[in-house]
């Protein structure tokens, strides 16, 4: 019977106590949130409940490894990586990085009550239920950082050939919809029919084997994300995406390369000829010229700071196909003629970029 009891006191122990709160736009009724992780008394709130509670929506960015809130004063973005609330070109402190816990990014109550009123344009009311109990919080086996950290050393081929299999992510998908244009179309949408259009002409053409991180309209894990990159024949991985600009002017495809030892070889961007390092910048200058000779502005290449094109020398360009905010251009990237277009152009620049590599054996 005691052994019972004690083994009834340790389940109980073990049940993790949920903090509550409260919040809402000062004056407004407050809304009542129980999905709420405290430790030592710091209260990590789900940014979608907290954004809900004060009529304001965002998204997580899977790729860009951002969370990103639509507000009067445009676009604000908090990261897992980051310190700083960046609103407007601005950067806010905050007190704790947002976390992961749970499969939700969280905030605490330091950014609810000293930046949340920047993006809603009013005081906030805020309270918390229960400020002394803490949950206990198992420890996130794979950081995010960890995760993105991968390497992929490909070692030079002497023989065979030089593009064996093509790793391409479709960006966004399932309830990630990615950029959404004001007509409703979604970038998830654009980026998986381009893929596919993409991965049938190099299959076809040059008969490489492709590996698509999705193939319909679903999430996928990091883990889902990265798994073709690694795949041992992957020797190229290019990630299609679109964007989106809070004006309506910009247009034209971008491509970006990982940071790490571009900075100085960018400045040779136009000239082809001349032999750089990265061998990503060496495919998106391929990529580039195709694009151009195909009649479509590219406005450049660009290193990308971000932990999410991982590390390593596997050839890695990710395109941003246009902007779906540019009116003329969203009509363009739906139209099945320009997709053809775009993917015949990016055909063309993988096969010289494959010629190059032939030319430099
Ligand atoms: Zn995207």
């Amino acid at each position: 019977m005691r052994q019972i009891l004690l083994l009834l006191l340790l389940m109980f122990s073990a049940i993790p106590l949920r903090a509550a709160v409260e919040i809402a736009p000062r004056g407004k009724n407050p809304v009542l949130l129980q999905d709420v992780y405290q430790q030592k008394g710091v209260p990590y709130i789900a940014i979608e409940d907290v954004l809900d509670a004060v009529g304001l929506s965002g998204h997580w960015n899977s790729i860009k490894h951002t969370f990103s809130i639509r507000t009067r004063r445009g676009w604000a973005e908090i990261s897992p990586a980051s310190s700083f609330l960046k609103l407007a070109g601005n950067y806010y402190p905050l007190r704790e990085k947002p976390r992961f816990i749970d499969g939700r990014l969280r905030v605490t109550d330091h950014f609810i009550l000293n930046q949340l009123f920047l993006l809603v344009g009013q005081p906030i009311y805020f309270r918390n239920l229960d400020p002394d109990s803490d949950t206990p919080v198992a420890e996130e086996k794979n950081t995010l950082e960890q995760l993105f950290a991968f390497l992929l050393n490909k070692k030079t081929k002497s023989s065979g050939p030089l593009v064996r299999a093509v790793a391409i992510d479709a960006g966004h998908g399932g309830l990630d919809p990615g950029v959404i244009a004001a007509s409703g179309f979604k970038e998830k949408e654009l980026n998986l029919q381009v893929a596919r259009k993409l991965a049938k002409q190099l299959k076809m053409k040059l008969g490489v084997t492709i590996y698509p991180s999705r193939d319909g309209d679903y999430e996928l894990s990091l883990e889902q994300r990265l798994e073709p990159a690694l795949k041992e024949d992957v020797d190229l991985w290019l990630l299609i995406h679109a964007q989106a600009s809070l004006s309506p002017e910009p247009r034209g495809v971008n491509l970006f390369v990982r940071s790490e030892g571009v900075a100085n070889s960018l400045a040779t961007e136009q000239e082809t000829n001349k032999s750089v390092d990265s061998p990503s910048l060496k495919l998106a200058n391929q990529l580039a010229l195709s694009l151009r000779e195909a009649g479509i502005q590219v406005n450049g290449i660009y290193p990308s700071p971000l932990l999410y094109l991982g590390r390593g020398s596997l050839p890695t360009v990710q395109i941003e196909l246009g902007y779906l905010s540019n009116e003329e251009e969203l009509l363009q990237l739906q139209d099945d003629r320009y997709q053809n277009q775009l993917v015949q152009a990016l055909f063309q620049g993988i096969r010289s970029y494959a010629k190059q590599l032939k030319g430099e054996r």
